[in-house]
């Protein structure tokens, strides 16, 4: 097992982190902890809304592709009353008053030194307690908003309840979508996009993509990886090192149809992470990328106002993050994200970065399983947050920042969640595979 993420990939800059696989373990074990609770804990950051059910795959009929298996099935919460008051519609509508509402992003922009514009809020109430939909799209999001052309306003679910597990889903379908997020959409090959089968705007979005891509071509002609730029590699690395997250949790809670139990299962960790180092390497990666954004939202996070109507579960949850970013700043920093996107095409690198990123989000809809799709979504936004946090926040500017939604951050953290326990699982399996006790 490589020592060192540098050691892997020699002319990669991750070398953009040199953080060594030992540092990234000892940080996890201290913050590990703190991140299951963080997760778990509180209803702010236990449940989530997306648009689960209404968004059909903009880019090929995926009917037949769809997962029957019972492991896919996902517990939605239809009823209102079923929710925490902090998910509910009707509880936040009370919050924002007959006159105070959400000020706009245009108006925020404008005139940030005046708020709240319409009415007040009240002491304990931030903004980020009031009523938002996903609706508003910010010029700076690596994700589509959730609700982006669907009238609905969403589906809520109890991440605990649908735990991101094995469920079976495999074979075209998956390979599909995977091969999609791979060949389509990162800057690794050249490829021919189903363009026909985009609506117009989508397939515009892919254009530009594409036109760019070829800008870059004709400058370098047919790139291989390795010669490849540090953000198109970046790039890659989020990609692959979410599949590689997702590959260690359906592992590690894998069912085994004999036994009828959920359990560990070191044959499928060693074909799909043990065997491809790289892998792995790519999961570190995401971990210290994720560590880095976390960190810069402290100060943002110290203001920050959860409103569960419970100020008890609101205090813990805000010193259990708090003690969380402390943690992260008390170490050497171990992303540098100031590396990336500085020289003379940074501008349009960005936005095709960006765009790239939209794409993979959308795709997600394209996930025939419902489980999957749900953790999906979470974990492309939650990257995509990341991103934004990376390349378009400035933690000592409080004006200027682009809008963090409450359904982002709630992603951001247990995305982090996500790896931080892939991190612990892989940990564990490969102690498992070195004494020989594979038997699990
Ligand atoms: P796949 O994992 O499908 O991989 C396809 C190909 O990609 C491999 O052959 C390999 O060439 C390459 N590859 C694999 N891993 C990496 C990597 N880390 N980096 C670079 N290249 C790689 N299944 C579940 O049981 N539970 C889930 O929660 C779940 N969530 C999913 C979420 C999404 C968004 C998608 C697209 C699929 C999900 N799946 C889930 C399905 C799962 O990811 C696999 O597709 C499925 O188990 C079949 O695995 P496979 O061995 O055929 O290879």
């Amino acid at each position: 097992f490589a020592p060192n993420l540098c050691a892997i990939d020699a002319k990669s800059t991750v070398s953009d982190t040199c953080a060594s696989y030992a540092t990234i373990d000892s940080l996890n074990d201290e913050i590990h902890p703190l991140l299951k609770s963080v997760t778990r804990d509180n209803d702010f950051f236990s449940y989530w809304r997306l648009n689960l059910y209404n968004k059909a795959c903009p880019f090929w009929n995926d009917e037949t592709s769809m997962c029957g298996n019972i492991a896919c099935a996902v517990n939605t919460i239809d009823s209102e009353e079923d929710l925490p008051p902090v998910w509910r519609i009707e509880e936040l509508s009370k919050l924002e008053g007959p006159r105070a509402h959400h000020p706009g992003r245009q108006q925020q922009k404008e005139r940030p030194s005046e708020r709240p514009l319409q009415g007040s809020l009240g002491d304990n109430v931030g903004e980020s307690c009031v009523l938002e939909y996903d609706d508003e799209c910010d010029e700076r999001d690596y994700c589509v908003p959730e609700d982006e052309g669907a009238s609905a306003k969403g589906d809520y679910v109890s991440l605990l309840d649908n735990p991101e597990r094995f469920t079976g889903y495999a074979g075209q379908g998956s390979h599909q979508v995977w091969d999609a997020i791979y060949r389509e959409n990162c800057f690794v090959k050249p490829s021919s996009s189903p363009s026909s089968q985009l609506s117009p705007l989508q397939g515009l979005q892919v254009q530009a993509a594409n036109d760019f891509r070829n800008v870059l071509q004709r400058e370098q002609p047919q790139p291989e990886p390795d010669d490849e730029c540090l953000e198109k590699r970046v790039f890659y690395r989020v990609v692959s090192g979410m599949h590689a997250s997702i590959s260690t949790h359906l592992c590690w809670e894998y069912f085994n149809s004999t036994t009828n139990e959920w359990a560990p299962n070191v044959q499928c960790y060693k074909d799909r992470l043990h065997n491809h180092p790289e892998r792995i390497s790519n999961l570190y990666f995401n971990y210290a990328l994720v560590s880095r954004a976390v960190a810069k939202l402290h100060n943002y996070l110290q203001k920050y106002k959860f409103c569960s109507f419970d100020p008890d579960q609101d205090l813990a949850t805000k010193q259990k993050l708090l003690a969380l970013t402390e943690k992260l700043h008390s170490r050497p920093q171990i992303f540098d994200e100031n590396f990336m996107f500085q020289d003379e095409y940074a501008m349009d690198l960005k936005e095709d970065f960006r765009q790239r990123f939209r794409n993979v989000s959308r795709l997600m809809d394209c996930v025939g399983c419902d489980k999957c799709r749900l953790w999906g979504k979470l974990q492309v936004n939650g990257y995509g947050t990341a991103l934004k946090v990376l390349f378009d926040y400035d933690e000592n500017d409080e004006v200027d920042n682009p809008p963090l939604r409450r359904t982002e951050l709630v992603a951001l953290m247990n995305t982090y969640a996500r790896i931080s326990n892939s991190i612990a699982a892989v940990h564990s399996f490969r102690e498992a595979v070195e004494s020989g006790h594979e038997d699990r």
